[in-house]
């Protein structure tokens, strides 16, 4: 029979490792919390060795997404477009700045190509990006994509201002966990 619906879902621990109330105010504090969703997938074994987080302009958190392709037998399921979906469903806005609100997302390691097209109609103005995407193919085998050779550039060009190596160090680190086999079941 031909499914009429998706769902999916994020850790169940994810609740513990979140602080709902508290408020992110800086850069480092925010990749910060991408990071440590990323490590506490990697050590659940809940998903690859990616996390993020979706901010309003007050530093509240609005959404958190981490990796659960394998568990959820998902190619879309990344980090970005878990943390993505989960903002735009409880904001119930499509573009999650078209209420004039300045929103930030962080993320772990800079976005594969499909995470990067999710992006720009996310409605984000601020993208801070922990390991690059060389990290990411260096450290794992996971494959970025095909990303434009200007990419910041471009989302730069629509509004969207990018700071990276954010912690790059930290969020490396636990790429490399991820690849030693560290926690993963997978
Ligand atoms: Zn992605």
């Amino acid at each position: 029979m031909l499914y009429a619906q998706i769902h999916l879902t994020l850790p169940p621990w994810i609740h513990d490792a979140v602080d709902g109330e508290r408020l992110y105010v800086d850069d480092i504090a925010k990749v910060e919390l991408a990071i440590a969703l990323s490590a506490r997938n990697v050590d659940a074994g809940s998903g690859g060795p990616f996390g993020a987080a979706v901010f309003d302009g007050h530093g509240r958190l609005l959404g958190v997404g981490v990796n659960r392709v394998v568990p959820q037998t998902c190619s879309v399921a990344h980090a970005e477009m878990m943390a993505y979906m989960t903002a735009q469903a409880r904001t119930q806005r499509a573009r999650l700045n078209e209420s004039g609100d300045r929103i930030v997302f962080a993320t772990s390691a800079q976005p594969c190509c499909m995470c990067y097209g999710a992006t720009f109609w996310a409605g984000i103005d601020e993208l801070l990006i922990g390991a690059r995407a060389e990290d990411v193919m260096a450290l794992t085998e996971f494959d970025e994509g095909p990303l434009p050779a200007d990419w910041r550039g471009e989302l730069e060009r629509r509004g969207i201002a990018v700071r990276q190596d954010i912690l790059r160090d930290a969020a490396c680190d636990v790429l490399r966990r991820y690849a030693s086999g560290g926690g993963a079941n997978y």
